[in-house]
């Protein structure tokens, strides 16, 4: 089946007696009992939600992956896959994570006595090297964001498993249209569902996808042990959204492409962070791993006056952290999304300015930026 088709007719395991074309939100935190001695597919929300269902099977497939959770958060997503550690463990990140996955690994996990390791995944080289016994997982984005650095999943996935460790990606930036880590070899595909999945700028959720029965029960155990699961309304909210994220993300894409072509020739920017341009260097590995380069654009201006000029000037991209929705967004990394990781530890450039593309119509983002050089 064709993508579009999978977005508006998801395979599920949920049977609605009335046939609702759009199904409906069960909203309720308890479900009655037939009897004592039958135990009914559904007792307590904090378990199991047939809204919650529908969407976590819906991801899962998208992903091309067997189980499928939905959490509060892509951070409560995190939180559950790392939590799979044990004290001792050892875990190499990718230098370019998000902020909140290096507050994660560093701050929260640091009194489990979690030893994360930050090594450039670009270069296997380097992560043979940090490959340790104690090493029990690889956590990675790709492409990194702000700065768009690509690891060769495939790769990555032999080598970190000839280590017998897990290798889990953060599949945000792209989305499951895009790219589908697990076909790679990854092992686990981790979401903020907040980002392009929902696109909309309405919920907060997270999500996992798994092919291994022994790991997803695992993460279920957790998942209902420590109550971080999407609430029912917000489940709805998901898969109302997921229905257009082939539309959105082609139409985003789109927009992007012809934004960098803007900025590529402009005078004022120095150097533009995208994968889909032919002179980054990730390029041909993520035209080989990837559909495109989606939505996310960095680029630096030399001049941090004029980064905050153009970022507090623009009307129609709202200054705002977060990507993958409708409406553009524009920010500043070092001052907004990455301003918990400390200034010693961020690699990124003060000046650094980061658009995410929406739907609207590219002339009209176009004169928006032209406006405030
Ligand atoms: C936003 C984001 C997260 C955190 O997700 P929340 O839904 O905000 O908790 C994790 N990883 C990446 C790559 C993100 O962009």
């Amino acid at each position: 089946m064709k993508s579009y088709t999978q977005l508006v007719h998801p395979k599920s395991s949920v049977v609605d007696p009335y046939q609702a074309n759009c199904p409906p939100i069960y909203q309720t935190a308890t479900f009655a009992q037939e009897s004592l001695d039958e135990r009914a597919p559904y007792d307590y929300t904090r378990s199991g939600n047939p809204t919650r269902t529908l969407v976590a099977e819906q991801i899962a497939e998208l992903e091309a992956g067997q189980f499928g959770f939905l959490f509060s958060s892509g951070m409560a997503a995190l939180a559950t896959v790392v939590g799979l550690l044990n004290p001792g463990d050892r875990i190499l990140v990718g230098d370019d994570i998000y902020g909140g996955t290096h507050r994660l690994v560093t701050k929260h996990f640091a009194k489990y006595q979690l030893e994360a390791v930050f090594v450039d995944t670009t270069d296997l080289n380097k992560v043979a090297a940090a490959l340790t016994d104690k090493t029990k997982m690889v956590l990675i984005e790709t492409p990194t964001n702000p700065l768009q650095k690509i690891t060769d999943i495939k790769a990555l996935a032999e080598l970190v498993h000839a280590h017998q460790a897990l290798l889990a990606v953060d599949n945000t930036f792209l989305s499951p249209w895009l790219q589908q880590p697990l076909t790679l070899g990854a092992d686990i595909v981790i979401h903020s569902a907040t980002k392009n999945l929902s696109g909309h700028s309405d919920v907060t959720a997270g999500a996992v996808v798994v092919n291994e029965a022994k790991l997803s029960e695992q993460i279920a155990f957790s998942q209902n042990a420590a109550g971080n699961a999407l609430a029912p309304f917000e489940s709805w909210l998901l898969s109302h959204n997921l229905k257009t994220l082939g539309l959105r993300v082609e139409r985003q894409q789109a927009n992007a492409k012809k934004i960098v072509t803007y900025l590529a020739e402009h005078p004022k920017v120095k150097k533009v962070f995208y994968a889909g341009l032919p002179n980054h260097p990730g390029y041909a590995l993520n035209q080989a791993q990837a559909k495109g380069a989606g939505s996310l654009i960095s680029f630096t201006t030399d001049s941090l006056t004029l980064s905050k000029k153009l970022v507090e000037g623009t009307q129609l991209f709202t200054t705002a952290v977060s990507f993958g929705s409708l409406k553009s967004l524009i920010s500043l990394p070092c001052y907004m999304s990455h301003a918990s990781i400390s200034a010693a530890e961020r690699r990124l450039p003060e000046d650094l300015v980061r658009l995410a593309i929406g739907i609207e119509d590219v002339e009209d983002l176009i004169f928006d930026l032209e406006q405030n050089w």
